[in-house]
């Protein structure tokens, strides 16, 4: 899964917030929240485990 920085993959919302601090993307639509992986798997995002 690839994901875009301004791109929700859960909904394909462009309404979503790039945390570049903590690296994480969060969608404003649907609350999912993504984080980026390890840096050989660049520009892909896995839904974080611990949403609540
Ligand atoms: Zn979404």
């Amino acid at each position: 899964m690839t994901l875009k920085k301004d791109e929700c993959a859960e909904c394909g919302s462009k309404n979503v917030n790039y945390k570049e601090k903590e690296q994480q993307i969060i969608c404003k639509d649907c609350g999912a929240i993504f984080e980026e992986l390890a840096p050989e798997e660049e520009k892909k995002f896995e839904r974080a485990h611990n949403q609540k």
